[in-house]
């Protein structure tokens, strides 16, 4: 026999706990844009918050029908060699955290250079993605389609380690704000081996030759990389839903010179001066993406 569980006495020591949380307001420190994870309290109700925190998580394709039967090696496989290399990205892209949720991952990316860090992570994942699933599709042609599908958000968070006061293994970091919540709707949304990312997002890649413009191969530079896209599961006239998805990769040609030229903080290209200004027309004619693009506008005048 197992041991006898108090349930009534621990519901009650719960909702005591629901109501004392909700007596008093917890306290919020302003962390700036900088956040130092070791150091978040567990037992104080206290939260950090941070502005401007990148989002970006990879959601694998289809893996609701990678079975444990009969396909229990390439099931196995397939989670090793994706979301462990996921986590290699990101890792090499200096994410300030990761966390494997489910069947893919979560890095967050904040203070210096924290957009072009989410950016390149986001498009080696997608580049990744072709490679990985092609290698799968020739050794397990019957096994389900799949590939990483990738979203990008930013915004602030809070945050406060909960878990079990003095055993590390039982704590975890958790984030409240849209940042989080967004890339995983984001990521939903897309396809896979296409990144999607929120309205403001965008608004900091259209100032990015690198990433707004192809490296032109092989018919020379365009905006056709990228298209409008609406994330449908995100809260109606929530203007982060207006976003735009990115179809490629890195060019195996030009994408490590581009991905270098981002990390190093380089934005314009001199050789599509001309395509520059048609950037942020691409969004024209489509009303729903303008009135987002200025509601955004006004949003980041005020508090973020
Ligand atoms: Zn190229």
């Amino acid at each position: 026999m197992g041991e006898i569980i108090d349930l009534k006495g621990m519901l009650k020591e719960l909702d005591e706990s629901v109501r004392d949380e909700l007596k008093t307001a917890p306290e919020v420190v302003d962390s700036g844009t900088t956040l130092d994870i070791s150091k978040l309290p567990i037992e104080a109700r206290r939260w950090l918050k941070v502005s401007g925190v990148f989002a970006v998580v990879a959601d694998l394709k289809g893996s609701t029908k990678l079975g444990t039967g009969k396909r229990a090696a390439s099931t196995a496989s397939i989670y090793e060699a994706g979301t462990g290399n996921i986590v290699k990205i990101f890792n090499r892209f200096d994410a300030d955290f990761i966390a494997i949720q489910g069947d893919g991952a979560l890095a967050l990316f904040w203070d210096e250079q924290c957009f072009e860090r989410a950016m390149c992570a986001a498009i080696t994942i997608r580049t990744f993605s072709a490679d990985f699933s092609e290698r799968l599709e020739k050794k397990w042609p019957d096994s389900p389609e799949t590939g990483f599908k990738v979203g990008v958000a930013e915004g602030r968070l809070l945050v406060k380690r909960v878990g079990t006061p003095r055993n590390p293994n039982e704590q975890e970091p958790i984030w409240a704000g849209k940042a989080v919540n967004y890339a995983a709707k984001a990521a939903q949304a897309a396809d896979r081996h296409q990144v999607i990312v929120t309205g403001s997002v965008w608004d900091l890649v259209e100032k990015n030759d690198y990433l707004s413009i192809s490296c032109g191969c092989p018919s020379g530079p365009s905006l056709n990389i990228w298209s409008n896209v609406e994330i449908k599961n995100l809260p109606d006239g929530e203007p982060e839903a207006q976003g735009r998805m990115l179809f490629a990769g890195w060019c195996e040609l030009h994408g490590p010179q581009f991905c270098q030229a981002i990390m190093d903080g380089e934005k314009k290209r001199d050789d599509v001066a001309h395509l520059r200004a048609e950037v942020q027309k691409s969004q024209f004619g489509n009303l729903l993406a303008e009135k987002a693009r200025k509601a955004r506008e006004l949003r980041h005048l005020g508090p973020r």
